[in-house]
């Protein structure tokens, strides 16, 4: 049978993507939810059908582990509340998925991983765009160097956000946009390089407006040094809009733009237009969770993956800070 999910923290993404992808899964479904808010509760209720057994608020939440509807727990709330309600849910016996950034400290990631292993549970982070056929074919070109080495690649993800998000406060985002949209970047570079930095070096810009950019960085442009020498150049901004991820290869190139975005990407290569059909990246995305969980196979975008990207964050920002190279 399909294995039920419970989504924590019924926000935009929640609501806007995760529970409509969930009406279309194979290996899995909508079973509970856990939300602080009454009346989502039971505009939720309605809306899914869900069973009063399996709604909970931030107090009764420990208790799921008594609800054997929830097989899979999914942390859609604030980046500052990810550790704690992963950690939680595996105390609880759940299986987890956390929204991307992982954590906002790579001490965080250590507690997650290590609660989920305590409990014999697997946790996944939701890279929703390991399962985009479209991202997946920037991997199949570069990974198989199907245009030879990789010469240059670059990748940007920027938008303007508005004044009073709690993505503006350091304190809940763990940082700003790099946190937020940079971590696309990182991603795409090295699924499409196959590598891991090595090194970083960044320089963020003036901030336009002081009462926006309180304690996060508006700008940010970052290098990663690959093992072979490679450079790739990233750029991420809560001021700017860009969404891109282009690579230069010895015999041709190959693109995407826009690369990150839920559905409407465009792909292009020197050998020609990508083309592929519509599909919910999140269903995909769950469906393979569900998967690896009724296989025992650990997922292909596990905990540890990120922890190594939280990692490469803190190193970026250490290199903001100090603006010196550091290696990871
Ligand atoms: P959102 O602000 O729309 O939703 C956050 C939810 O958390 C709200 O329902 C809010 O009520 C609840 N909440 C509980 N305690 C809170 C507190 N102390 N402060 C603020 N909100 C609190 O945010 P979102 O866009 O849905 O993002 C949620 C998470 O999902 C973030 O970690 C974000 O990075 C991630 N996300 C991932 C993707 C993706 O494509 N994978 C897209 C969007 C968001």
């Amino acid at each position: 049978g399909k294995l039920g999910i419970a989504l924590v923290g019924l926000g935009g993404y929640a609501g806007g993507q995760l529970a409509p992808a969930l009406q279309q899964t194979e290996h899995c479904y909508l079973a509970g939810i856990v939300t602080g808010t009454p009346s989502k509760a039971i505009a939720w209720k309605e809306k899914y059908n869900l069973p009063d057994k399996n709604i909970y608020n931030y107090e009764n939440y420990d208790s799921i582990k008594d609800n054997p509807d929830i097989d899979i727990i999914y942390v859609v709330l604030p980046n500052h509340m990810h550790a704690e309600y992963t950690v939680r849910g595996a105390k609880a016996g759940k299986h987890i998925i956390c929204e991307k950034p992982m954590a906002i400290t790579v001490a965080e990631c250590d507690q997650m991983i290590a609660a989920c292993k305590e409990a014999g549970k697997q946790l996944s982070i939701g890279y929703r765009l390991h399962f985009d056929p479209y991202n997946l074919e920037m991997k199949r070109l570069g990974q198989q160097k199907v245009y030879g080495d990789i010469k240059k690649i670059s990748s940007g993800f920027s938008f303007v956000a508005q004044k009073g998000i709690w993505r503006l406060d350091k304190k809940i985002a763990g940082g700003g946009p790099l946190m937020d949209l940079g971590v696309y970047c990182l991603q795409a570079v090295m699924y499409t390089t196959g590598m891991e930095p090595v090194a970083v070096t960044a320089q963020t810009f003036p901030i336009s407006d002081p009462d926006k950019f309180k304690d996060i960085e508006e700008t940010l442009a970052w290098q990663m040094e690959m093992p072979n020498g490679l450079i790739a150049e990233c750029r991420t901004s809560y001021s700017e809009s860009s969404n891109f991820l282009k690579a230069e290869a010895e015999k041709g190139w190959f693109e995407l733009q826009p690369a990150f975005n839920y559905s409407g990407l465009k792909g292009n290569t020197s050998g020609g237009q990508m083309d592929y059909p519509r599909l919910s990246q999140q269903a995909k995305q769950m469906d393979a969770f569900a998967l690896s969980v009724k296989n025992k196979q650990q997922s292909i975008v596990p905990g540890e993956m990120g922890r190594r990207d939280v990692k490469i964050i803190e190193a970026i920002y250490e290199a903001m800070k100090t603006g010196k190279r550091v290696t990871v």
